[in-house]
């Protein structure tokens, strides 16, 4: 069990920023206003997020750390139109089976708060602990009882860009969620709530925010927002291109290739440019249910969601001509 427990966790989390998304998704799951993130050693020594959502109970503390406990959903039904982040109920799971965990929460309406850890597997009872409402994981030395899996981590550097690329990604997703960042003892970024403009501007940069065109379309029940470069910042720099689904970040060639598509069609050029947009769309229309790292999706309907994308941007370029 033990060992089944270790494998299936490899299966959710590979390296840090893995195991960072999945606490990050918790909090604003937990709808917390305020997440704050603390990383020692590129996340390997040291990760712990706090945050100021609505807690756990004392008494289902363990079961937040079982394997396929989720409060998220009930049926399957529920399954096909997920509307929280997190619904496998195995991201706590899995990365307390390969590290020192530590799991502190409280509720509005609970007296105090309450503790569990978890070590090699291994659970705690739970006990009275100080914290303010929401809920803090805080998890010590991943890997340090899977060498094997440790020894595939990439240098500190390298771990910590990828943790730090992941807290940026949910950052531009929910810009009204004040999001802070801590490496080895420095601030990294504090962004207080605000507005999407301000949030792209705060992560993808000024100067992109600055020379990017607004993308706003709607298409039945589906809407595009966001900015995208003009091809005057022809940078192209392939780190500044976001494509979110409901919030969730992804890599979709269908929405990749309309935003070529239309840079080609228009402008008659053919670099792949900046862009940050966000699509919503009915939960059913679309499948993210595909696998924990990745970050696929399948549309229902993926020819609509092309031209949805290639009119909207062609529309915003078309300004750029005028
Ligand atoms: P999932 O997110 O798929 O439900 P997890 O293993 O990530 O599974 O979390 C298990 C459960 O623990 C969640 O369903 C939720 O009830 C609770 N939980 C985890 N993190 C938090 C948090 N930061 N705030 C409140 N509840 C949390
Ligand atoms: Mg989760």
């Amino acid at each position: 069990d033990h060992l089944i427990n270790q494998i299936a966790a490899g299966e959710v989390v590979e390296r840090p920023a893995n195991a960072l998304k999945e606490l990050l998704e918790n909090s604003l799951d937990a709808g917390a206003g305020e997440i704050a993130v603390e990383l020692g050693g590129g996340g390997i020594r040291l990760m712990r997020v706090c945050d100021n959502g609505a807690g756990i109970a004392a008494a289902e503390l363990p079961l937040a750390l079982s394997r396929h406990a989720t409060s998220k959903i009930r049926s399957l039904d529920d399954l096909e139109r997920v509307g929280s982040l997190g619904f496998r109920g195995e991201g706590l799971a899995s990365i307390a089976a390969v590290s020192r965990l530590t799991l502190t929460s409280r509720r509005a309406s609970d007296a105090h708060a309450a503790q569990i850890r978890a070590e090699d597997g291994c659970i705690s009872k739970v006990t009275a602990a100080a914290h303010p409402v929401g809920t803090t994981v805080e998890i010590a030395e991943l890997f340090f009882n899977t060498p094997a899996r440790r020894k595939f981590l990439k240098s500190e550097a390298t771990e910590y860009a990828h943790c730090a690329a992941a807290a940026e990604r949910l950052s531009l997703a929910y810009p009204e969620v004040a999001f802070a960042l801590r490496h080895n003892g420095k601030n990294i970024f504090r962004h207080p709530p605000q507005s999407h403009a301000q949030r792209i501007a705060a992560v993808a940069g000024e100067d992109f925010a600055a020379a990017a065109l607004a993308v706003d379309e709607t298409a039945g029940d589906m809407h595009l927002h966001g900015m995208i470069a003009k091809p005057t910042f022809a940078k192209g720099k392939s780190d500044n291109q976001f494509l979110f689904v409901n919030r969730r970040f992804v890599r979709d060639k269908v929405m990749s290739h309309a935003v070529k598509q239309a840079y080609r069609d228009v402008l008659h050029q053919q670099f792949s440019p900046a862009y940050v947009l966000f699509l919503t769309l009915p939960p059913e229309m679309v499948d993210v249910n595909v696998h924990p790292t990745k970050t696929e999706v399948r549309f229902r309907d993926s020819q609509a969601v092309h031209q949805l994308i290639f009119h909207s941007l062609n529309k915003a370029l078309a300004q750029t001509r005028a």
